[in-house]
């Protein structure tokens, strides 16, 4: 529709300039605005190509902080604000969203401090569009928030909305050259931002249905999603599989002792120590409640032993506090690697690491068995 609408206004403009009796009139249509009039809509058209081009790229972004620097850019194609703000909904919850900010072009540590969503999500329930700060000024409510957004002398506020509700919004501040914003740079923010919504959208969905909420790490569908793509490849190249599986011992007592809360801080303590023991292209899982796993593809038996040990080793030394006191807690540790022949079978592969991790519980806990693949049929075999 608009390529039609493009061709139609590319064929005015040429008809305009080459045919005989335009010229002939020249002065007059130029007089009458008919030349101006004629080359904005053609510009418009070439700006709204333009737009069409920049959604398919916004599109494809994978990151949410790969879609905020390519928005970023293309705004500061057209002009500079002194500040350009995006809040940004985090999690499921409405609380401590992502605060991306920009200063003269350049990222910022965050300018605003937006503890919750809430005060938004209730606004823009009946505010769907963007609006000029002076109007968002007058009828939001809150006024300890209006007290938080003012020192960025804001000028345009616009939501970022998505099929489950609101997203975030956008604070863009004065110009750094300009005072005013025209109405062609009010529609393109407008519509940019639109498109930035349903590209946000898209990679937050898929970031909570891959992710585990408390851990961060990936949840396990997509683990075992990962676990089939890799083997197959692997398969294909003859190349090995290795996979780590951990279980924390005698977690109910912990949790029995110190709290549930106390248990889940040491969840994420022992999540983050798992994602800075491992390589880029490892994958880390939460399994179960307390049981975490790790396919780490083309790495051998003895590296894959290594790094299992060295996880143990750091989690063990790893604590909280609780009550003033340092607290930690042990893992048990199951290890394999494999090369992928074609008999090769995920659930059989987590099967044996399983067998391997209740080997190290029954003999003691806080170590590592290591299944070694000439005995792949045989029972695990714990060389501690
Ligand atoms: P073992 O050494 O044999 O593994 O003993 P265990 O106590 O760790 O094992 P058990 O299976 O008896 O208990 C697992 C505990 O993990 C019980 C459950 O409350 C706790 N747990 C599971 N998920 C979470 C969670 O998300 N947060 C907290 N705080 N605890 C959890
Ligand atoms: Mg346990
Ligand atoms: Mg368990």
């Amino acid at each position: 529709m608009h390529l039609k609408k493009k061709y139609y206004a590319d064929s005015i403009v040429a008809n305009l300039y080459s045919h005989p009796d335009s010229l002939k009139h020249f002065e007059l249509l130029d007089k009458l605005g008919v030349r101006q009039a004629v080359d904005t809509l053609a510009s418009g058209m070439k700006d709204l190509e333009e737009l069409q081009n920049q959604a398919v790229d916004i599109f494809s972004k994978e990151s949410l902080d790969d879609v905020l620097k390519y928005v970023t850019d293309l705004l500061l194609q057209k002009f500079v604000p002194t500040y350009l703000v995006f809040v940004v909904r985090s999690s499921s919850s409405d609380l401590s969203p992502t605060v991306k900010s920009f200063k003269n072009l350049k990222s910022v540590p965050p300018i605003l401090n937006v503890e919750t969503l809430k005060p938004y999500n209730e606004f823009y329930k009946d505010h769907k569009m963007m609006m000029m700060y002076s109007e968002f000024e007058k009828t939001f409510p809150d006024k300890t928030e209006l007290n938080n957004l003012q020192h960025i002398d804001p000028r345009i506020i616009a939501p970022i909305h998505g099929i489950g509700g609101l997203y975030g919004f956008v604070v863009i501040s004065r110009k750094v050259l300009d005072d005013v914003y025209t109405d062609s740079e009010k529609f393109f923010i407008k519509t940019l931002l639109e498109f930035t919504s349903v590209s946000i959208q898209n990679i937050l969905n898929r970031k909570w249905a891959i992710t585990d909420g408390k851990t961060g790490l990936y949840a396990a569908a997509y683990f075992s999603e990962r676990l089939a793509q890799e083997i197959s490849r692997a398969q294909r190249h003859s190349h090995r599989v290795a996979l780590i599986l951990l279980d924390i011992d005698y977690f109910k007592n912990f949790n029995d002792s110190y709290g549930h809360l106390a248990g889940d801080r040491m969840l994420v303590l022992i999540s983050d120590i798992l994602k800075s023991s491992v390589r880029k292209e490892d994958i880390v899982s939460r399994f179960g409640g307390e049981e975490f796993i790790i396919m780490l593809p083309e790495c051998p038996s003895t590296n894959a032993y290594e790094i299992a040990e060295r996880i143990r080793t750091n989690i063990k030394s790893a604590f909280i506090i609780e009550n003033g006191k340092k607290v930690n807690v042990t893992v048990s540790l199951g290890v394999m690697s494999v090369v992928a022949d074609s008999s090769l079978d995920p659930n059989e592969l987590i099967e044996k690491v399983d067998m391997a991790m209740y080997a190290s519980k029954k003999n003691g806990r806080n170590r590592t068995t290591i299944v070694r693949s000439q005995s792949l049929m045989e029972k695990a075999k714990n060389i501690l």
